[in-house]
C-alpha cells in the first residue's frame, strides 16, 4: 500500500483516486472546489486543507489540473509543493494535459528539490477513467518509468514508456492532433453524406467496414442517433469537451512550431475548433463539431 496525494479531483480526478482507494492505497486528495472531494471521500480518502497539507509524508504526488498555468502554480508558485517535498523520496506524477516544456522546467525545479517527477497524460476519457481502462504515456528516466508503473496500473489498462522528461506530453499531443483532424474528417463526411441523399447510419456501417474506418466511426459516431452511449446521442454532454480539444491542438500546434514541422491538416483541424468554441461549444462534446457544418447549411 502507497501513500497518495491526488490533486485536482474533477471529471477525470475523482473516479482515478477511487480506483487507487479500491486497490488498496491510502489517499489523501484535495481540490479548490471542496465540493469536488466529496465522492472520493465517501469512498475513503482524507480531505486536505491544502495542496501542501496533503502532500506531506506521501510516496507520490499525482495531479489532475485543467492546464500549464494550474500545474506550475501548484508546484512553482508562491506555496509551492516542490519545496514543501523538498528531500524527502516523494514521486511526482502529473497526468495533466500541459505544455512539453512546462513538464520540463518542473521536472529541473523537481531534481533541483531532490525529488522524481514524471509526466503522465492520459487518453480515454471519463469512462476509461472510472472503467480504470485509461491508456497513460509516461515521460521520465527508466527507473522512475519503473516506480510509477504499479501505481498507474491502479487506473490504467496500457501504461507507455514514451521516452525522457516531457516525452507523455509530446505523445499525447500528436494522439490528439491525429483524433481531431479525424473526428472532424469523420464529421464533415458525414454531414456531406447526408446532404446528397445517404441515410448516416447506413453511410457509417458502410465505411465502419471499408477503407475509412476510425476510432470515431468504431466507438464514438458525431451524427446523433447512430450509437447509442455516445454524447451525440445526449445533445453532446459528457465525454471530452470542445475547450479540452481546442487546448490540446493548441498544444500541438505548439510543438509543429518548435520543431518547424509542416501541419497544415493539424491547423485546419485547430481552426476549426477554435471557430465552434468561439461559437459558444466550448461545454459541448468534441464529436458536436458536427453542427458547425450543419449551422454552416445554406439552403
Ligand atoms: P476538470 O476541470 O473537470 O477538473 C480539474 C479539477 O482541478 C477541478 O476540480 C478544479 O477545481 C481542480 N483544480 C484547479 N486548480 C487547482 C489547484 N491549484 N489545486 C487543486 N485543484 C485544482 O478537468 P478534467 O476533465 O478532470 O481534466 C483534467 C486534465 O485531464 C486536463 O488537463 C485535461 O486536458 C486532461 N484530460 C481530460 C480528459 C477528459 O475527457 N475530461 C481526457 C484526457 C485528459
Amino acid at each position: 500500500m502507497a501513500r497518495i496525494s491526488f490533486i485536482g479531483l474533477g471529471n477525470m480526478g475523482a473516479p482515478m483516486s477511487i480506483n487507487l482507494i479500491k486497490s488498496g492505497h491510502d489517499l489523501s486528495v484535495f481540490d479548490v472546489f471542496a465540493q469536488s472531494m466529496e465522492s472520493v471521500v465517501a469512498e475513503g480518502a482524507h480531505a486536505a486543507k491544502s495542496a501542501v497539507e496533503s502532500a506531506q509524508n506521501v510516496d507520490f504526488i499525482l495531479s489532475m489540473l485543467p492546464g500549464g498555468k494550474h500545474v506550475k502554480e501548484l508546484y512553482l508558485g508562491q506555496s509551492g509543493l516542490l519545496k514543501s517535498i523538498a528531500g524527502s523520496k516523494t514521486v511526482v506524477i502529473d497526468s495533466s494535459t500541459i505544455e512539453t516544456e512546462t513538464a520540463k522546467l518542473i521536472a529541473r525545479h523537481a531534481r533541483e528539490n531532490g525529488c522524481s517527477f514524471v509526466d503522465a497524460p492520459v487518453s480515454g476519457g471519463v469512462g476509461g477513467a472510472k472503467a480504470g481502462t485509461l491508456a497513460f504515456m509516461v515521460g521520465g528516466c527508466d527507473k522512475d518509468y519503473q516506480l510509477v508503473k504499479p501505481i498507474l496500473e491502479c487506473m490504467g489498462k496500457n501504461i507507455f514508456h514514451a521516452g525522457d522528461i516531457g516525452a507523455g506530453q509530446s505523445a499525447k499531443a500528436c494522439n490528439n492532433m491525429l483524433l481531431g483532424i479525424m473526428m472532424a474528417g469523420t464529421a464533415e463526411v458525414l454531414n456531406m453524406g447526408k446532404r446528397i441523399g445517404l441515410d448516416p447510419s447506413t453511410l457509417s456501417d458502410i465505411m465502419k467496414n471499408s477503407t475509412g474506418s476510425n476510432w470515431a466511426l468504431q466507438s464514438y459516431n458525431p451524427a446523433p442517433g447512430v450509437m447509442d452511449n455516445v454524447p451525440s446521442s445526449n445533445n453532446y454532454d459528457g465525454g471530452f469537451r470542445v475547450d479540452l480539444m481546442h487546448k490540446d491542438l493548441g498544444l500541438a500546434m505548439e510543438l509543429s512550431r518548435r520543431s518547424e514541422s509542416p501541419t497544415p491538416l493539424g491547423s485546419n483541424a485547430y481552426a476549426l475548433y477554435s471557430l465552434h468554441k468561439s461559437k459558444g461549444a466550448g461545454g459541448l462534446d468534441f464529436s458536436s463539431i458536427l453542427e458547425l457544418y450543419l449551422a454552416n447549411k445554406t439552403e
